[in-house]
């Protein structure tokens, strides 16, 4: 078990003005901020950041939202921390995500939901290293 996960604060959220509150639920939920940077992704990149979907329905709708305005990476240090942030966010769908949930306060469906979480260890480590450098992780 490692103790690191991966998220962006997504376009939609960014675009709502939420990213003070979202950080605000994540420190809350005892999270310590080990990388953080705002910035933009081209359709290429999202389109390799999210190349395991790449046979999805949805694939090309998620990868032209995911590069359609700024977003804010970060990497996220916790004991457990993949499984207790995908607590924290929610289900992937806000209409399914439980109470004091960032999905179910802030994302408006299950395509513009708001934030990312890493799904296992591995991608977390593959996900932080897209984004970030050894020097820019603390
Ligand atoms: P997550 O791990 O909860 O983020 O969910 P998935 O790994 O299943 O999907 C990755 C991302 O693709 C989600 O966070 C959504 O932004 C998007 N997505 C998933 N399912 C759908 C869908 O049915 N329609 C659309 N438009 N986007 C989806």
């Amino acid at each position: 078990m490692s103790n690191r996960t991966f998220t962006m604060i997504k376009p939609d959220a960014v675009k709502a003005g939420n990213i003070g509150n979202i950080l605000q639920m994540i420190n809350a939920g005892g999270f310590r901020i080990a990388a953080m940077k705002y910035t933009k992704i081209s359709r290429q990149q999202a389109e390799k950041f999210y190349e395991v979907h790449a046979a999805r329905p949805f694939y090309s709708e998620l990868t032209e939202f995911m590069s359609s305005g700024p977003i804010v990476a970060a990497i996220l240090e916790k004991e457990n921390a993949v499984a207790d942030f995908r607590k924290l966010i929610g289900a992937t769908n806000p209409a399914n995500a439980e109470e004091g949930t960032i999905r179910k306060r802030y994302a408006a469906s299950i395509g513009e939901n708001a934030v990312h979480g890493s799904d296992s260890d591995e991608n977390a480590k593959i996900e932080g290293d897209f984004f970030f450098n050894g020097l820019e992780q603390f």
